[in-house]
């Protein structure tokens, strides 16, 4: 372990909550808890988009086709609306993968105000607890190609094997996993867009800027996304919103995608020369150095959309 970060600390420098980490079924039962008067339909798996005219027309696998005068598309980095509709979205391989799981109970002598990684030669261990006495672990390792077979065949014993040299408490959490709870996922981004809007079919979240994990702030953009159009959009013509909304969410979500890939390059460096040195320098760096570079990543303020007003 080379660096934790507290972040009950970015709070207080901050005056405001700057991250929290909670599971993501919690995550969807606080919003589904706000909504009113509001009629969600699952099972619809959106096959392709087309304009006609000053309208959308949404065509979905069960053969519905859904017209609109507004999209908002927020299925995710596969986006099908994006695939159809912005041709600069570009998928790219960050050339490593991730296995995740929530493993039950909080091992003595883990600090649950901080999240840590634990760095090898291309390969990383990531803790962090969550909300419930569970802890939240990811563990990534590199490859050459996505769906690698030998990567797919691997399961919780093989992931046990692989971080074997790692230190306490990673076996015990490991240890504690229900196997089924594993879940294994391609580390993907996309190449930077110039623009998240065409007429009315606006992207939110991984469908715009689908960023590498490595900051843990896909979410957290995504959420910007929301508070930020729906800011917008009370206040300003619709056409002046969409063109402030793009102003507002492109230079930001390209900033983070380009720092999230440098730091992803240099946690995966397998060179054995290297990586002794990387370990050397990281853990010599002053975590108040280290905090401070995340300064323009957590200290995001939303004047701008009071200025607007
Ligand atoms: C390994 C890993 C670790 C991560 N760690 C963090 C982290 O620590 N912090 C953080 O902030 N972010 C993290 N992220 C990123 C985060 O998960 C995403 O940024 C976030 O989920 C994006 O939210 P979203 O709503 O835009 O997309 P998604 O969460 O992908 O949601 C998209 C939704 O659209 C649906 N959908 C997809 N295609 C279609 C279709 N064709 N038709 C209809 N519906 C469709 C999906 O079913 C899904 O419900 C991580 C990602 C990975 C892979």
């Amino acid at each position: 372990m080379l660096q934790t970060t507290d972040f009950d600390e970015f709070s207080r420098r901050y005056g405001h909550l700057a991250m929290a980490v909670l599971h993501r079924g919690d995550l969807h039962k606080a919003l589904l808890s706000k909504l009113q008067d509001v009629i969600i339909r699952t099972g619809m798996e959106c096959v392709g988009a087309r304009e006609a005219g000053d309208r959308i027309v949404l065509h979905f696998a069960n053969g519905d086709a859904v017209e609109a005068d507004f999209v908002l598309a927020c299925d995710g980095i596969h986006s099908a609306v994006r695939k159809a509709l912005f041709p600069e979205g570009r998928e790219h391989f960050a050339r490593y993968t991730c296995w995740r799981a929530i493993s039950p109970g909080v091992p003595r002598g883990m600090d649950p105000a901080r999240l840590s990684e634990s760095w090898g030669a291309s390969k990383r261990f990531g803790l962090a607890a969550i909300p419930g006495d569970r802890v939240y672990w990811f563990a990534c390792c590199g490859a050459e190609r996505t769906d690698d077979p030998a990567l797919a065949r691997l399961d919780l014993e093989g992931i046990k094997a692989f971080f074997a040299d790692f230190h306490e408490p990673i076996p015990e959490v490991l240890a504690r996993t229900p196997p089924a709870s594993l879940i294994w996922t391609d580390i993907l981004d996309l190449n930077p867009m110039s623009s998240f809007t065409r007429g009315k079919v606006v992207l939110l979240g991984d469908a715009a800027h689908a960023v590498t994990p490595d900051l843990g702030q896909g979410a957290g953009l995504a959420i910007e996304d929301a508070a930020v159009l729906a800011a917008l959009l009370a206040r300003l013509p619709s056409e002046r919103a969409l063109r402030e909304y793009d102003a507002r969410r492109v230079v930001r979500a390209r900033r983070i995608a380009i720092e999230s890939r440098l730091y992803a390059r240099v946690a995966q460096w397998r060179n054995p020369l290297v990586v002794p040195l990387r370990n050397f320098i990281v853990s010599s760096i002053p975590e108040r150095f280290m905090d401070r570079q995340l300064d323009a990543v957590l200290d995001i303020a939303f004047d701008p959309i009071r200025t607007a007003a």
